[in-house]
């Protein structure tokens, strides 16, 4: 079988190889990838700046956004049935919050995931996967099914943001969303599916972006934060680029009270940034900013439902362009008006 691989470290390494088929042990589930998203962890691991192979190996099977069908039955699952696959494994400590199925929460940083650390990832034309991290996606959600591991994520985050909420006298209304990726466009779509009123900054002015924000009932805006943020006065921000300079100005501009999260990896970046005036605008208000990463289990169930809530048609638009496993290199390719690109398998 064919599997996406890569030496991580080596940028000049990824390649699709042949693979002897998984054998599934006891408690585990074979399954046929269908649908393969990328994101930029899948970008950030093949320029060698991220990702870990499995111990004793020297290649890393890439890929942790699955869309699979389980091709025997087992752990209460027909065989046919779309499942997606929970990215972390929990530490073998374990910390306490691996203990209790936390992993996404793990204090001690001995996790292992999928794709990305010490663990296969499931872009292979057969995968294992344990039956307790095979989550069942409805067949009415289809190849759309394949959203639900970035939809963990802001499920994940909004779980939280909603439970730093709970210390506020009065409701949270506003939220700024900024960037219009996937991360941006799902964390959008559970505002609106929360009523609250929300607003998504981006730098692109035309293409699919400005259409499908609008097409949410959300409002779009370019151009600078500190201008969005003063017009909108949001009361949550969800940071989802990475970006140096908007991560410091998403903290610094917001309504008093505000709720702050961080979902972005930064590069490395030097910024002059007002130190005391930062610190006096989250003291002064009583702001919260937190970083949130990864999903467990009860996120990616919360993100499932989430993706039946949400219009089809709406989320078809995510998907930007799908690519044949031949040719899987080219979703690593960012097009302009690219949201989310998969990659396609069809065993041969
Ligand atoms: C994945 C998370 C993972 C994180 C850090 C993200 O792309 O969606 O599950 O925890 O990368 O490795």
């Amino acid at each position: 079988m064919r599997a996406i691989t890569v030496i991580p470290g080596d940028t000049q390494s990824a390649e699709l190889i042949d693979l002897p088929e998984p054998k599934p042990k006891d408690g585990e589930l074979l399954v046929e990838p269908l649908y393969l998203g990328v994101c930029g962890t899948d970008r950030e691991i093949l320029d060698g700046a991220h990702g870990e192979p499995p111990q004793g190996h020297e290649r890393l099977v890439l890929g942790h956004e699955l869309l699979g069908r389980v091709s025997e039955a087992g752990g209460g699952l027909d065989a046919g049935q779309l499942v997606a696959g929970i990215v972390r494994r929990p530490d073998p400590v374990p910390c306490a919050c691996c203990a209790m199925g936390e992993w996404d929460m793990c204090r001690n940083g001995k996790y292992t995931e999928r794709g990305i650390k010490a663990l296969d990832g499931y872009g292979a034309e057969l995968v294992t996967i344990e039956e307790d991290f095979a989550i069942p996606v409805p067949d009415d959600l289809g190849t759309l099914g394949v959203l639900t591991e970035p939809s963990s994520i802001l499920a994940k985050a909004w779980e939280q943001i909603d439970r730093i909420a709970t210390r506020a006298c009065s409701v949270h209304e506003r939220v700024l969303v900024t960037g219009a990726g996937p991360i941006g466009l799902l964390a959008a779509l559970m505002g609106v599916q929360r009523e609250l009123e929300v607003h998504v900054l981006d730098r692109a002015t035309d293409g699919i972006k400005p259409e499908v924000v609008a097409a949410l009932g959300a409002k779009y805006h370019t151009g600078e934060i500190t201008e969005v943020a003063e017009h909108c006065q949001p009361d949550i921000v969800v940071e989802c680029t990475g970006v140096a300079e908007l991560v410091a100005s998403a903290m610094q501009h917001t309504a008093p009270g505000a709720i702050v999260c961080l979902t972005g990896v930064a590069a490395s970046r030097n910024l002059s940034v007002d130190v005391g005036a930062l610190n006096n605008e989250l003291v002064l208000e009583n702001d919260v900013v937190f970083g949130s990463v990864n999903a467990n289990r009860r996120h990616f169930e919360q993100a499932v439902e989430a993706l039946r809530k949400a219009d089809p048609d709406w989320l078809r638009r995510l998907i930007t362009r799908t690519v044949p496993l031949d040719n899987w290199s080219e979703a690593l390719e960012k097009g302009d008006d690219d949201i989310k690109v998969v990659v396609e398998f069809s065993r041969r």
